[in-house]
């Protein structure tokens, strides 16, 4: 199919853009890498008089650290977290922010992530998809804005549900965040899908900071095990001052995935998302604590 008729704008400033989104509000579409909204205009799902181009915006497009906080612009292409942010990290904060490559890594196919971009994908909430759980895990914060006022949001806050955010029409996300972690800090993300490039069936992200064998702060997130991405609070303040043992990995793990209601879908019913996630759970946990992987697993 062909989309709907649509007139395209393509503004160069984030100033020029927001006038534009405040002008169309519910008739206006940005378009980033278009991956996923070209296929919902091509399918008419998606049907606005007027499409945003962001693709030339100046100023949305880049990754910096700025008083030891990561910033991706929006238009940040996934692909450059996988090849440019590996060479940004410094030693201190890489434990941390390298869950960000990792996540990226999963996400369909090189040319896609060539094309997608950081902000596409967390605009787009789908709740199945790899970097609304990162960014949960690394605790970042989402720059909303306006042609009026320039929000920060929580993930908790800005995912509300299936493929829904806290933007208004005529608000457009700019850049994302990462707080640093202490030094020491490691994560895992990890996923199970039907072939590799596929969404997660299940995905885990898991950040964990030790000290004197405790773990002193932790940030765990799920995606495809429920309408939007889970963030695992009551796991964390479980282990949060605690030995990370097996036992008590496998224990939380169980506990959260227990009180999943994912729902069941052509691969399988909601027990086995269920089971998945306990497994994943476990393993990225196991993985984030410095577990020996056949520790993890033997606590099952
Ligand atoms: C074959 C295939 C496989 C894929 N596999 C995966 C996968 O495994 N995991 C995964 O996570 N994704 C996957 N994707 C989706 C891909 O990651 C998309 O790039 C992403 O979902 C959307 O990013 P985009 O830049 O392409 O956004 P677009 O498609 O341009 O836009 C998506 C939506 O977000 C809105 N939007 C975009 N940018 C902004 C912004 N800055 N502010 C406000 N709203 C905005 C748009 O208006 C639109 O509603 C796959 C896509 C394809 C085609």
């Amino acid at each position: 199919m062909k989309p709907a008729p649509f007139d395209y704008l393509a503004p160069t400033t984030i100033e020029e853009t927001l006038d534009v989104l405040r002008e169309y509000g519910d008739e206006a579409k940005v378009l980033a890498g278009g991956q996923s909204l070209v296929p919902m205009l091509n399918f008419r799902l998606a049907r606005p008089a007027v499409l945003v181009d962001i693709n030339h915006v100046a100023g949305l497009d880049g990754i910096g650290v700025e008083d030891g906080t990561l910033t991706i612009g929006a238009t940040t292409r996934q692909r450059a977290l996988e090849t440019r942010l590996p060479g940004l990290l410094d030693a201190p904060a890489a434990g941390a922010w390298g869950l960000l490559p990792a996540a990226v890594g999963n996400i369909g196919h090189v040319h896609i992530r060539s094309r997608g971009t950081i902000g596409g994908s967390l605009s787009h909430a789908d709740p199945a998809a790899e970097l609304p759980a990162a960014a949960s895990a690394l605790g970042a914060t989402l720059v909303v804005r306006s042609a009026e006022a320039t929000r920060e949001v929580a993930p908790e806050e800005f995912f509300e549900g299936f493929f829904t955010t806290c933007m208004a029409a005529e608000e457009m996300l700019t850049q994302i965040r990462v707080p640093a972690w202490p030094e020491g800090t490691r994560s895992s993300f990890l996923e199970v899908s039907r072939r590799r490039g596929d969404f997660a069936q299940v995905a885990v992200a898991a950040v964990v900071v030790l000290a004197d064998g405790r773990v002193t702060r932790a940030g765990v997130a799920l995606a495809g095990v429920a309408a939007a991405t889970v963030q695992a609070d009551g796991l964390v303040a479980g282990l949060v001052g605690q030995e990370p043992t097996p036992t008590l990995i496998a224990e939380l793990a169980g506990d959260l995935a227990a009180t999943l209601d994912p729902p069941p879908d052509v691969h399988g019913p909601a027990a086995y998302r269920r089971s998945l996630a306990r497994h994943l759970l476990r393993r990225a946990l196991g993985e984030a604590v410095g577990l020996p992987a056949d520790r993890t697993v033997s606590a099952a």
